[in-house]
């Protein structure tokens, strides 16, 4: 039973010093495992079960199979065996005898008088005629709670220094202690959604009664994991938008009509949906949080101006940031014709421009005689003052964190804020990651794209021939990226990789071809220029890191190798290979690996088989889970211990409902809130500094 003095009374974690048996040593043993509190200990969830509930007659057991049986001790002995000792117990049971045997343990030949009763589980083999266990795990018949043996047995991540016996036993008494019988969930969402207690869920998950019983404990618990970050979420969501006002604009009316007619294109049924969600968020008085997602190319830039002009029909600025001075210049290039020829005034603001340029440009941005800014980081100067901002649209989200975001928008008085994103996320992921904003998405390509041909390719005598026909490509004048391998955690050995590729080719296939070099040890200015070299064409192939912007537009370069393809995520290729198919002529994407991996050709080749980066994305998540997906760890996905993005899509949905109810309610929200700070501080920083 729940009392209503549970639902988030903060009972204090306290540390496992607390408990019988942790001192000094076992306490820095646990400390390894990540464990400092009596709550940490609760949340070391075994890795694994067995299942020893089943007993056994010694006559029944098997060589070569684990069993558990009850047995009587008969005696024990201690010989020494080519310097070692070994103690045998000798046991039985009315149908046959065992011997249990440990090496250099001669203390355990003396543990139990003749005649205990035990409970003994581990490897069969033969002894002689008799049974014979090595390393046996061993409980007493009577106690009552057996915690090793005669039970379903849970088995659970080690550090050296502490045994899995010696964690049962802590796990064991830390549920009984009353920060196990801390209930997050409220009275009303655990009866609407059949969930188990606490404490009853903490007993059911480290030593379940059976089968159903784990598996309703773990639903629970996963439950609690999601609901409580979506509360987080919730209340995020409440103190941005639901409790600030800002600029509510007006219809749409005719500067978006020239704008409309200006385009050389009809916008896709999607661009038309995502567009018209945005508008109907600016019409109102509570600021937009809006992430528009949609694969590179899928014309997410078109919406967003369209987003900007209203704005600034309505005569407030908009600001478009981006994260490079590439794509700032390329976005201005594009949007400045298109813009400046409907009246509205540009400008760019990069960290290029400098001194009395500079000035004079700030000058007009605060004076308000600039109506849309396209730039860099650049924007989030301290000195850099609007006069009105009514829209401030984030391209490539991804790369910018949460601060950079909370900065842009200090520019304004709550304006209204769209991120776009080109990497398309599974919907689970995208409910944790950007759980506080509103999506929409561009699914469908506009009209007329011609997909990227993919291939998966293996062998010496293919990487040449590919390379031969990069060589081809060239020859006709077209341009073309080489992906190398990634290397996680080092940018170092990446870069190192990435320079004898480029020695390699250039002395090889791509000899006297105008190749460029790029890799993240070179400095953002180095980066820039080589960048800019291949944007102009001055340079025929991009050997390159992962750095290759995302957003970068280079019509001319059809094709893109990737060595070692099967090191990257699919999602990663799939954007990768977003820079190619730019333009009118086919292009080619070849994903080369050295066919050692087993499963990689049929991972790779679900990118031969579709270029919806949605499927792409959901079938990485499955293939690799969310730690992996893209890296997102550094994204401030918070770590889940039990709920799996993958699997548990439908708990998910739930606990949004229930968390997102759950925060409507200002007295509920408020008894839940000091602990959604203490939880979730790390991951929100300073949203939650407030
Ligand atoms: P991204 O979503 O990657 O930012 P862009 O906005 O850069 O994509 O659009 C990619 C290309 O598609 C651009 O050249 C753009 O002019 C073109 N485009 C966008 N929308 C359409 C459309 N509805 N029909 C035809 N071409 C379009
Ligand atoms: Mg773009």
């Amino acid at each position: 039973m729940v009392g209503k003095e549970l639902f988030c009374s903060m009972s204090v974690d306290q540390p496992v010093g607390i408990l019988k048996g942790v001192g000094a040593v076992v306490g820095q043993h646990l400390s390894r495992l990540g464990i400092i509190t009596v709550g940490d200990l609760l949340e070391h969830f075994p890795r694994r079960y067995e299942d020893r509930s089943q007993l056994k007659s010694i006559r029944e057991i098997v060589a070569g199979q684990v069993a558990t049986f009850a047995a009587v001790v008969e005696r024990g002995e201690v010989q020494r065996v080519r310097g070692k000792s070994l103690a045998r117990v000798w046991v039985s049971d009315e149908t046959g005898r065992a011997v249990l045997v440990w090496f250099n343990q001669p203390y355990r030949a003396k543990t139990w008088k003749s005649g205990t009763r035990l409970i003994v589980c581990g490897k069969a083999t033969k002894y002689r005629d008799a049974v014979q266990i090595e390393s046996a795990e061993v409980d007493l018949a009577d106690e009552l709670d057996t915690l090793n043996t005669a039970r379903i047995v849970p088995i659970y991540p080690l550090t050296q220094g502490i045994g899995s016996r010696a964690l049962r036993k802590l796990i064991a008494e830390a549920i009984e202690q009353p920060i196990a019988r801390q209930e997050a969930l409220p009275l009303s969402v655990l009866q609407q959604h059949r969930l188990m207690p606490r404490q009853q869920a903490l007993r059911e998950i480290h030593f379940p009664a059976d089968w159903t019983a784990m598996q309703q404990a773990k639903r629970r618990i996963v439950f609690e994991e999601l609901f409580l970050l979506q509360c987080a979420l919730a209340f995020l969501r409440k103190q941005r938008v639901e409790e600030r006002r800002s600029f509510a604009h007006g219809e749409d009316g005719e500067l978006i009509r020239q704008l409309r007619q200006r385009l050389p294109f009809e916008l896709t049924r999607d661009q038309e949906q995502a567009y018209g969600e945005i508008r109907d968020d600016m019409e109102r008085d509570r600021p937009m949080h809006r992430l528009l997602q949609g694969d590179v190319g899928s014309g997410k830039t078109a919406v967003a101006l369209l987003a900007l002009a209203k704005t600034i029909e309505n005569r407030q600025q908009g600001i478009l940031m981006v994260p490079t001075e590439i794509l700032a210049e390329q976005h201005f290039q594009s949007c400045c014709d298109l813009m400046s020829g409907i009246g509205i005034r540009c400008a760019l603001l990069t960290g290029r421009v400098k001194g009395k340029k500079r000035a004079e440009l700030l000058q007009q941005i605060s004076y308000g005689t600039v109506d849309l800014v396209i730039g860099t980081q650049a924007l989030i100067q301290p000195d850099v003052q609007f006069n009105q901002v009514g829209l401030v649209v984030v391209d490539e989200q991804h790369r910018f964190g949460v601060a950079q975001r909370a900065n842009l928008q200090a520019k304004g008085d709550a304006p209204h804020t769209l991120v776009m994103s080109a990497t398309p996320i599974p919907r689970t992921m995208a409910l944790t990651l950007y759980g506080d904003l509103d999506i929409s998405a561009i699914r469908q390509l506009p009209p007329g794209r011609k997909p990227v041909v993919t291939a998966v390719r293996s062998g010496e005598a293919a990487r040449e021939k590919v390379y031969r026909f990069l060589a081809e490509e060239v020859a006709a004048g077209r341009q073309g990226y080489v992906v190398c391998p990634l290397v996680e955690d080092s940018e170092k050995t990446e870069a190192q990789s990435a320079v004898s590729i480029f020695e390699e080719l250039t002395a090889t296939a791509l000899e006297g071809l105008a190749c460029g070099l790029l890799h993240g040890r070179m400095n953002a200015e180095e980066k820039e220029a080589v960048m800019r070299r291949f944007v102009l064409g001055q340079l025929s192939v991009l050997v390159s890191t992962t750095v290759i912007e995302v957003g970068i537009n280079v019509p001319n370069a059809t094709m893109m190798i990737v060595e070692d393809a099967d090191r990257f995520g699919l999602a990663q290729l799939h954007q990768l290979r977003g820079r190619v198919g730019r333009g009118s002529e086919r292009s080619y994407c070849v994903l080369l690996h050295d066919g050692c991996a087993a499963a990689a050709p049929e991972r790779l080749q679900v990118l031969a088989q579709t270029t919806d980066g949605f499927v792409v994305a959901e079938r990485d998540l499955v293939l690799r889970g969310p730690g992996q997906f893209l890296g997102y760890r550094q994204h401030g996905l918070p770590e889940m211990k039990m709920a799996s993005l993958a699997d548990d899509a439908a708990i998910l949905e739930d606990a949004r409902q229930a968390g997102f109810r759950l925060m409507q309610n200002q007295t509920e929200a408020a008894k839940l809130l000091p602990y959604l700070k203490e939880r979730f501080e790390r991951f929100f920083g300073i949203m939650f500094a407030g």
